[in-house]
C-alpha cells in the first residue's frame, strides 16, 4: 500500500528517516503542503517564500532521479493529507517531528484521524533528550551545550532510499501558481545571486567552508571576512540534517571545528526553549518589559519614522545600516551584526524587539521561529537568560573591535572613500549624503537605562 511522506522543514533525501522508513513499507507519495492560515502571524515572510520555491524545485530535481515526484497541496494540512490518504488509499503518513506550535497542533489533530508516524532528525538530540540533574529541561544554553556534548556519541547516517513510485500519482499543484516568487518589484536579485538552494548545493558550500573550518573560531566574529558556514536556510528547511554536518566534522580537530560544533548546538537549544515556552517569540518571557519600557505609539511615543529608518540602514551608524542593507539585499545578516543591529532597536531605538523579529522574519532566507525569537530576546535581555537590559552594547566601538571597515564599504557605498579608522564613525563634514546619527550613543544610553529604572519601579 502507498506510503505518504509528508515534508515540511526536512527538504532532503538523505538521513531523512521518515523517507526510508516509508520506502521500506512500500511505494512512496511524498507531499508539501503549504499551510499559511496554521502559522498566522508566522506564516513564511517574503525572503523565505522566495527560498522555499528554490527549495523545493531542487528536491523535486533529487526526487526525479529516483523516477519519483512531489506532489503539492495547498490548506489546512491535516484536512488536505486525510484527503490524499483517501484518494490514495495510504497506509500511513511518515514525517520529521516538528515543534513549532502549529505543527504540534497538526501533529496531534493528524494522529487522531490517520496512522501519522514521526520520527527525529532535524535536530542533533531531540528537544527534552538531555536534562538537568532534577529532570528538568535545560533554560541556559551553557549546561545545554554541556550535557549535549556528553549525551552525542556520533551519528549513523542514513543515505538516500531507493523509491518506488506507487501505480497512479494523485494530483498536484503546479509551483508556480504559489506565487511564492516576488513579481513586480522583483527585489530577488541579491538572493538569487547569494544562494542555491537543495542539498548538493548545501554540501558544496560546507566542503568550501570545511577549508576554512580551523579559523572559524576567530573569523566568524569578523563581518569583513567570509568566515561562518551559511548553512542556515539550509539547515532551517532541511536540505542538510545537522547530524550530516556533524558527521562530515568529525575529521576535524581544530579549534574552529570544536566552536562550529558548539554553534550547531545554539539551533537545537532554540527548539528546546521553543518546546518549554511555546510563544517565546511573540512575548517577552520576563514581566514588565512589553508594557512598561519601550517606547510606544499608545503612550505618545513616535516611532515609525525611527523603525523605518533602522529597516532602510538608515540611523546614521555605519555598522548598523550595512548590516541591514546586507539583509534587504541578500536575506543574510553577519551574525555579529545581527547583535549589534537588533540590540540597537531594542536599546538606542528604545523599540519593541518583536517589531525585530517581525522584519527578520520578513526578510531573512533562515527565518526560524525559535532561532529568530530566541536570539531576539537574549539580544533584549527579556529572556531566559539573565537580565542582559543594561548591558547596553557600544556599536561603534563594536564596529571597529570586529574591524567592520571592508564590510561598511561594501554595503555603504557612499561611505567607501573613508579611511579605515573615519568609516566606523565619520565626522560629520565627511558624510555626504549619508544620514547624521539617528540618536548620540551616550544619550540614548541614558535613555534606556532611565526608562529600565522607571519600568522597573
Ligand atoms: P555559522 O556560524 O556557520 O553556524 C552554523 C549553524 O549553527 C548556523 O547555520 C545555524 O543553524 C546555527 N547557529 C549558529 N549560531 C546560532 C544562534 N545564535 N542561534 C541559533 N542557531 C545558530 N539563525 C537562524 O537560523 N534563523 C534566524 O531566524 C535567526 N535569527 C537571529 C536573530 C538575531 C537577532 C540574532 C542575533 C541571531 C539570529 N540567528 C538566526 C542566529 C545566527 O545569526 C545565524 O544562525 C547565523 O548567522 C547563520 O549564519 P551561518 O550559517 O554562517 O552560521
Amino acid at each position: 500500500k502507498p506510503q505518504i511522506v509528508w515534508l515540511r522543514r526536512d527538504l532532503r533525501l538523505t538521513d531523512q528517516r521518515a523517507f526510508t522508513a516509508a520506502a521500506e513499507a512500500g511505494p512512496v507519495i511524498p507531499v508539501y503542503v503549504l499551510d499559511d492560515a496554521a502559522a498566522k502571524n508566522h506564516k513564511y515572510g517574503g525572503a523565505s517564500r522566495w527560498y522555499l520555491h528554490q527549495s523545493l524545485e531542487a528536491l523535486e530535481r533529487d526526487l526525479a532521479r529516483h523516477h519519483s515526484k512531489l506532489i503539492l497541496r495547498r490548506g489546512d494540512a491535516v484536512e488536505e493529507l486525510c484527503k490524499l490518504a483517501e484518494e490514495t488509499g495510504a497506509q500511513a503518513v511518515h514525517a520529521l517531528r516538528h515543534y513549532e506550535p502549529w505543527w504540534r497542533r497538526a501533529q496531534g489533530a493528524l494522529k487522531d484521524r490517520l496512522d501519522l508516524k514521526l520520527y527525529d532528525g532535524n535536530y542533533l538530540l531531540p528537544p527534552g533528550a538531555v536534562t538537568t540533574g532534577s529532570g528538568e529541561p535545560y533554560k541556559i544554553y551553557t549546561p545545554f551545550m554541556k550535557a549535549s556534548l556528553a549525551a552525542i556519541d556520533g551519528f549513523d547516517i542514513l543515505p538516500e532510499p531507493a523509491l518506488s513510485a506507487p501505480e497512479t500519482w494523485p494530483a498536484s499543484d503546479s509551483l508556480s501558481d504559489w506565487n511564492l516568487l516576488p513579481t513586480k518589484p522583483d527585489w530577488a536579485g541579491g538572493l538569487r545571486e547569494e544562494w542555491q538552494a537543495g542539498t548538493s548545493a548545501a554540501m558544496e558550500r560546507f566542503d568550501s567552508f570545511l577549508d576554512v573550518v580551523s579559523n572559524y573560531d576567530e573569523d566568524r566574529n569578523l563581518p569583513a571576512i567570509d568566515g561562518s558556514s551559511k548553512l542556515s536556510p539550509h539547515l532551517h528547511f532541511g536540505e542538510v540534517s545537522p547530524a550530516m554536518l556533524w558527521e562530515a566534522m568529525s575529521r576535524y580537530t581544530s579549534e574552529g571545528a570544536r566552536v562550529y560544533r558548539s554553534e550547531l548546538l545554539w539551533r537545537d537549544y532554540a527548539q528546546n526553549v521553543i518546546c518549554q515556552f511555546p510563544d517565546y517569540p511573540v512575548k517577552s518571557y520576563r514581566d514588565g518589559y512589553d508594557d512598561g519600557l519601550w517606547r510606544n505609539p499608545n503612550r505618545g511615543h513616535v516611532i515609525a519614522s525611527e523603525l523605518e529608518a533602522w529597516q532602510q540602514g538608515r540611523t546614521g551608524y555605519p555598522i548598523v545600516d550595512a548590516g541591514m542593507r546586507q539583509l534587504w539585499h541578500s536575506g543574510w545578516m553577519h551574525n555579529r551584526v545581527r547583535m549589534i543591529a537588533a540590540s540597537f532597536l531594542v536599546k538606542h531605538l528604545l523599540i519593541d524587539w518583536r517589531e525585530g523579529e517581525r522584519w527578520f522574519w520578513d526578510t531573512l532566507v533562515d527565518a526560524d521561529y525559535a532561532s529568530n525569537g530566541v536570539n531576539w530576546q537574549w539580544v533584549s535581555g527579556t529572556g531566559v537568560d539573565s537580565n542582559m537590559f543594561v548591558r547596553i552594547m557600544a556599536p561603534l566601538s563594536q564596529s571597529e573591535k570586529f574591524d567592520a571597515a571592508g564590510y561598511i564599504r561594501q554595503w555603504v557605498p557612499e561611505l567607501a572613500h573613508l579611511s579605515d579608522r573615519e568609516i566606523h564613525d565619520p565626522a560629520d563634514d565627511k558624510r555626504g549624503d549619508y544620514p547624521a546619527k539617528i540618536i548620540g550613543h551616550k544619550e540614548a544610553r541614558e535613555r534606556a537605562l532611565s526608562a529600565y529604572r522607571e519600568a522597573k519601579d
